[in-house]
């Protein structure tokens, strides 16, 4: 049986950001069932789940509360659209989005996916500046409305894989292919405030928005930005009239150490992108959050636009489960000791040659290598932990929930494969 589906998964499918030919020749490694931290493959045997089944797991695979409230919800529907109708859990979970984002964002937009999450945060801010009379802001007066139809992004930015988020992107190797494909955005180096003013003073009139990753750029390779830089974007865009977009994909939900990672610095963005761990992991939901000037703006002008899974119910139910569960369980303040603990676990890998740096903010690690990190992966496998790497840095993601003793047991595992490889 085990044999089987290796052979049909190498005959029918086609792996997202998998080089395929590598695929077919590697071992096979399929996941049959997950509880807690820990994944199960068809053969029965088990590995630690180190980057939360690609940076979305929470609570734990097979969550009581959370198997709950999807069968609880199934018993009632399904799905039903957003398209001019409501539906109960869709609505009791934006209440409780907007009491928990920063203040000042009170809409919830729907849709499936944090690349959808950003496609509409982008459009509705083009949309915004159409729609808008040059006179509410006054760094425009005199100029004809409709002017600001740029977008301004930093290098090393991963927004998503459709055509709108890799437009904003700038991770050459995922996004160069694509190039006159591509509408043309604006681009500064990332982390520097003066190369930001300088062209915010220069090209305001044309610039929609900025989209950021809040304090760090994760799949970049877990890349900070100096101090205070996240607070600068906020003052400047506030200061040259134009909009910021936070994109809190990979940050939101608890992964930083806080709910989002905005609440480090303390800022609202005019529009927020989250999906990976609002589910808990469970199932594809995503949402952009906006002001109400940008909603209000809206109100004479049809936002066309929507995804027919919209505010899926099933989802929708998982998210507010994922949510009391964080209420419930203190997850937050649980995570502070698990946080203090993976930095100090992570102090001997310094002494290994093989680390060139390591990065950590909350339970995001980045341990860049000066050695390929494809072979660390395939030997913490045989350790029994599943890792994914970005280039030559291993990411280390576990869901919130992972006790103490599987933290070290995961960091242990990836620092024998570091060893272990080389030594090979
Ligand atoms: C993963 C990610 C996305 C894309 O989300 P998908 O659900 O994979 O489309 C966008 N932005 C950031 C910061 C991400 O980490």
């Amino acid at each position: 049986m085990a044999k089987a589906l290796d052979k049909k998964d190498r005959q029918y499918l086609w792996h997202p950001f998998t080089d395929q030919k590598g695929w077919e020749k590697s071992e096979p490694l399929i996941i049959e069932r997950g509880k807690g931290s820990y994944l199960f493959d068809t053969k029965g045997r088990k590995y630690l789940d180190g980057v939360s089944s690609l940076w979305v797991t929470v609570h734990g695979h097979r969550k009581a509360e959370l198997d709950r409230a999807i069968e609880n919800q199934l018993k009632k529907i399904a799905h039903s659209t957003l398209l001019g109708l409501g539906n109960v859990p869709s609505i009791e979970l934006a209440e409780k989005l907007v009491k928990l984002a920063p203040r000042g964002l009170t809409r919830v937009f729907y849709s499936d996916s944090g690349s959808e999450a950003v496609e509409i945060a982008l459009k509705m801010a083009f949309h915004y500046w159409q729609i808008t009379p040059s006179s509410v802001s006054p760094l425009l007066r005199g100029r004809k409305r409709g002017g600001k139809t740029k977008f301004l992004t930093l290098t090393n930015a991963y927004h998503g894989d459709t055509i709108g988020s890799v437009s904003v992107g700038g991770i050459d190797l995922f996004h160069k292919t694509y190039k006159p494909l591509l509408f043309k955005s604006l681009k500064v180096p990332s982390g520097n405030i003066q190369a930001l003013e300088n062209i915010l003073k220069t090209r305001h009139p044309e610039i929609a928005a900025m989209i950021v990753e809040p304090l760090i750029q994760a799949a970049a390779g877990m890349l900070f930005y100096p101090p205070g830089y996240l607070k600068a974007v906020r003052r400047l865009c506030s200061k040259y009239d134009v909009l910021l977009i936070v994109d809190e994909v990979a940050a939101g939900f608890g992964r930083t150490g806080k709910m989002f990672a905005c609440e480090h610095v303390g800022i609202t963005p005019d529009l927020m992108c989250v999906a990976k761990g609002i589910t808990g992991g469970y199932l594809p939901l995503a949402a952009t959050l906006t002001s109400e000037k940008i909603y209000r703006a809206f109100l004479d002008h049809t936002f066309y636009h929507g995804h027919t899974y919209t505010g899926n119910p099933l989802a929708c139910a998982a998210a507010l489960a994922n949510l009391e569960i964080f209420r419930k369980e203190r997850t937050i303040e649980k995570l502070q000791p698990k946080i203090k603990l993976l930095s100090q676990s992570l102090k001997p890998f310094t002494k290994l040659k093989q680390v060139k740096e390591i990065r950590q903010l909350g339970f995001m690690v980045g341990i860049e290598l000066n050695i390929p990190a494809q072979p660390v992966i395939l030997r913490a496998r045989k350790l029994g932990a599943i890792l994914r790497p970005l280039g030559n840095v291993i990411v280390l993601m576990p869901p919130l929930s992972i006790s103490e003793a599987e933290l070290r047991k995961l960091v242990d595992i990836t620092y024998n494969s570091i060893i272990l490889v080389t030594s090979d």
